[in-house]
């Protein structure tokens, strides 16, 4: 018996361990070894059995050893061997029982687990589609969701607007100061139409209207306004800025800067605002003529370097010329184009080292 419980102490600390959790009501033993049998046979065992029956197993080996039963023994020996048997008998049972209950749960659990690696993959590769997938919104503004940190993410050929490394605006600083070359302005009174196109108010105008410099026209376009200026010079900005877009006969794009500082009133801002169309996306196209010419400073000092568009695709190897000298707007001009437009500038880009040149 003493080896028997022995062996019985030392395999069900394992079989107790696994049968853990199909017993949290586990009957208290009420005394030694025939109580922890009796729990464990019945499936009762839990961990609280453990030290029971490491007691139980020392309490066995402490006991003497019973000398060996003759072989003539009495009846009440045979019977003592008979019971030995049928409950080693039991305990194999169980144990393979509790065996067979473990193996169960450990093919349970490695099918769910199966099944959630399966399910991670499956989501793994929608995110990799998803994110692969051309994206091909339109609409963009200046603040928020569609700002300007997410306009790569809106479109997927708007991607340059945050991997481009030439890009527009920027402060202009530390610029090389030498004898540039004179801008020739073959500008005239031009038919033109206007709309309000969601982003600012865009003047488009007739043939005819061209720029020269470094030997290669450029004809003009459009011309739109900013809120504040989205270019600087040395940090400083102004209240407003107008851009003249040019295009090369091969397409390539210029795009000219006149910054706007408040003083007199502008007389070609006063046209365009006295033909504003009542409804965005609106073309209207008045019976007058606006002079390009009334756009531009004085002086013709400027900043030149290579950029960007300033709003998506955000489209590089734009030939920027940032006049020195700024124009001047009324107050009450610059009030109009805040009410429609009280932001609509994108922020300083990083020069990542550009030249910058200026007019001495
Ligand atoms: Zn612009």
């Amino acid at each position: 018996m003493r080896h028997l419980i022995a062996l019985l102490a030392c395999s069900l600390v394992m079989a107790s361990a696994s049968a853990r959790d199909s017993a949290p009501h586990a009957a208290k033993p009420a005394d030694g070894k025939t109580a922890n049998v009796k729990a464990i046979l019945e499936g009762k065992a839990n961990a609280s059995v453990k030290p029971d029956i490491k007691a139980l197993a020392a309490q066995a080996d402490a006991r003497p050893a019973k000398p060996e039963p003759a072989k003539a023994a009495a009846p009440a020996a045979a019977d003592e061997e008979q019971s030995e048997v049928d409950l080693s008998v039991r305990i194999a049972e169980r144990l393979a029982q509790l065996r067979e209950q473990q193996a169960t749960r450990a093919a349970a659990a490695a099918k769910a687990k199966k099944a959630a690696d399966a399910k991670r993959r499956k989501e793994a590769e929608a995110a990799i589609a998803a994110a692969n997938k051309p994206k091909n919104g339109t609409h963009w503004s200046y603040e928020g969701e569609y700002g300007p940190a997410n306009w790569s993410n809106i479109n997927s050929s708007w991607a340059k607007c945050s991997t481009g490394k030439r890009q527009s605006p920027i402060d202009l600083r530390d610029g090389m100061k030498v004898d540039l070359e004179q801008i020739a302005f073959d500008y005239r009174p031009t038919s033109f139409s206007e709309i309000d196109n969601g982003h600012t108010i865009q003047v488009t105008v007739g043939g005819g209207n061209f720029l020269t410099v470094g030997n290669q026209a450029y004809e003009l376009q459009q011309f739109h306004f900013h809120r504040p200026s989205e270019e600087r010079i040395n940090g400083r900005g102004t209240e407003m800025v107008i851009h003249f877009v040019h295009r090369s006969f091969e397409g390539k794009l210029l795009v000219l800067a006149v910054l706007l500082e408040r003083g007199k009133a502008n007389p070609l801002i006063q046209t365009v605002w006295n033909h504003l169309p009542l409804e965005k996306q609106q073309t209207v196209s008045p019976s007058i003529v606006l002079d390009p010419n009334e756009g531009l400073p004085e002086k013709r000092e400027y900043f030149t370097y290579m950029g960007s568009l300033t709003e998506p695709p955000c489209t590089e190897d734009v030939l920027w010329i940032v006049m020195k000298q700024p124009m001047q707007a009324s107050p009450a001009q610059m009030a109009l184009f805040s009410r429609l437009y009280p932001l609509n500038a994108r922020p300083v880009q990083p020069s990542n080292g550009r030249m910058i040149k200026e007019s001495n």
